[in-house]
């Protein structure tokens, strides 16, 4: 039997970050991992013409104080990247719309497509936003505040959303000031934009995920390699503090034994102190014997994703394009231009209902031909141009891929959909109340999104008194 200090079920984004953060505290780390590669949503797939990012393209909250900057810094993770300005750069009615990342920009792109005058709008929000992030970092362990915790949220950068109630009872769309809501084209725009961001349109969506929803595309990167480059330092970090990885060791079952957990794989049976879980609880229950913990999620999206590459004499600039369509829009990502390549492969995503994916029928093929044609239609109207020599489709990804893939219940992505501010109770709390277990990834609290994601692990770490 193999012991250790921390055993984390799971290689996402989440898992990777607490074992790399758990081993730098000096604990000894083993992660397992069912696939035979890490990073799950958001990893990666090999082929010759090199790696594609399988889900999650773009990399946020890389500003001081922010969750993936302070994981970085913490592990001194050495990666190349980049920030993305215009974040987003969104087609629609044959508008172009650049989210610039500097404010007065951005007021100009909603001022000249929208005729809307929101500079000091805007700018107010900016505020909330970086409030709602320091708000964020407070909480270790969301429900469960501490007296100390709940007293910080009084402090001078955090108090502005406590004379701001209405951030977390109102939808988005109640929110936006009148002159914003009666125009229709902006609220389209607005919609499809936090679709991306938050999973959710205006009128259902809180004003405050709202709030961070828009800002996203401010603070966009990309990263030299794709999400492989941060699957792989991240992997090099475990490894460099005396961390392992198991690979194609799916956990089977979950033991309580005196002083820890009897964690067991096909290939070996590991004893550890303290269970860090980047499963889904659904999943998670069922591998612990015993009594398990509660989540009702909802319903959570599905995502459609066709991966493509493009032979060009001149790389595409922009990397990121959100392309307004008859049933919606696509999301295009673009890898960086490598020096001694003419090629980028493109990973295209879009919103679906596990549902319509459940069986690989005649419906179920039709559906990935018609998603095909639907990207390849929007790529040749809005990012074709003279120096694309190919475009090539390598293949399509379905839910059932993210199941195969990742494990997910009916392979449903993105995180826990927010309706209220009580959502946020409906996400997992990171460390059970009076147990050695620990939960990171997007079922828990933060939510959505590698940010998120990264932030459980920074809350995991400070839970354990070390
Ligand atoms: C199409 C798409 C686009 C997205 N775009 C972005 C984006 O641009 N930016 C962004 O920040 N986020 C994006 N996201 C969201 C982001 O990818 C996820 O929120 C995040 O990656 C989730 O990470 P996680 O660690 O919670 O879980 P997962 O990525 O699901 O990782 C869980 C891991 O656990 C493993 N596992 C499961 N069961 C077991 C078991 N029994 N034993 C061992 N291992 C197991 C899985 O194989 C997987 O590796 C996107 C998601 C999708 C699907």
């Amino acid at each position: 039997m193999k012991t250790c200090d921390a055993l984390v079920i799971g290689a996402g984004m989440g898992g990777l970050a607490a074992a790399a953060l758990w081993a730098q505290k000096g604990h000894k780390v083993y992660l397992v991992e069912s696939h035979y590669s890490s990073g799950g949503c958001a990893g990666y797939f090999k082929r010759r013409e090199g790696p594609y990012d399988v889900g999650a393209t773009t990399l946020s909250g890389l500003r001081d104080g922010r969750p993936v900057k302070k994981v970085i810094d913490k592990l001194n993770l050495n990666i190349d990247i980049a920030q993305s300005d215009p974040g987003i750069v969104v087609h629609m009615d044959g508008n172009v719309i650049n989210m610039h990342s500097d404010l007065r920009e951005l007021s100009n792109e909603f001022k000249n497509n929208f005729s809307i005058d929101c500079h000091s709008t805007l700018k107010k929000w900016k505020r909330y936003e970086d409030a709602l992030w320091k708000a964020l970092d407070v909480p270790s362990n969301f429900p469960y505040l501490k007296f100390k915790e709940l007293l910080s949220l009084f402090r001078k950068d955090t108090r502005v959303l406590l004379f701001n109630p209405q951030l977390f009872f109102k939808s988005f769309y109640d929110f936006m000031p009148k002159f914003m809501r009666e125009s229709s084209d902006f609220v389209r725009f607005i919609d499809q934009l936090l679709l991306i961001s938050t999973q959710q349109t205006s009128k259902t969506c809180p004003a405050f995920m709202g709030i961070l929803g828009l800002f996203y595309p401010m603070d966009t990167y990309s990263i030299s390699g794709g999400m492989r480059t941060l699957a792989k330092t991240l992997e090099k970090s475990i490894k460099s503090h005396g961390g392992e990885i198991f690979f194609k060791s799916p956990c089977e079952r979950i033991v309580r034994v005196q002083g820890g957990y009897g964690i067991y794989t096909q290939k070996e049976v590991f004893f550890t102190k303290n269970l860090i879980s980047n499963i889904s609880p659904e999943v998670f229950n069922t591998l612990l014997e015993g009594p398990g913990f509660k989540q009702n999620k909802g319903k959570i999206w599905g995502a459609n994703v066709a991966y493509l590459n493009i032979k060009a004499k001149r790389p595409i600039d922009n990397l990121y394009h959100q392309i307004h369509d008859q049933e919606g829009s696509l999301f295009f990502s673009i890898s960086r231009p490598e020096a001694d390549s003419l090629i980028q492969r493109i990973t295209v995503s879009s919103h679906v209902d596990v549902d319509d994916y459940e069986k690989r029928d005649n419906h179920y093929e039709l559906n990935k031909e018609r998603f095909q044609k639907r990207v390849l239609a929007a790529f040749n109207k809005y990012l074709l141009n003279e120096n694309i020599e190919t475009v090539r489709v390598e293949s399509i990804g379905t839910p059932l891929t993210f199941k195969h893939y990742t494990g997910r219940p009916k392979g449903e992505v993105g995180g826990l959909i927010h309706h209220s501010v009580f959502s946020l109770f409906r996400l997992m709390p990171n460390k059970a109340p009076s147990e050695d277990i620990y939960f990171v990834g997007d079922y828990t609290f933060p939510g959505q999104g590698i940010v998120s994601v990264f932030q459980s692990a920074l809350n995991s770490v400070k839970n354990k008194s070390h």
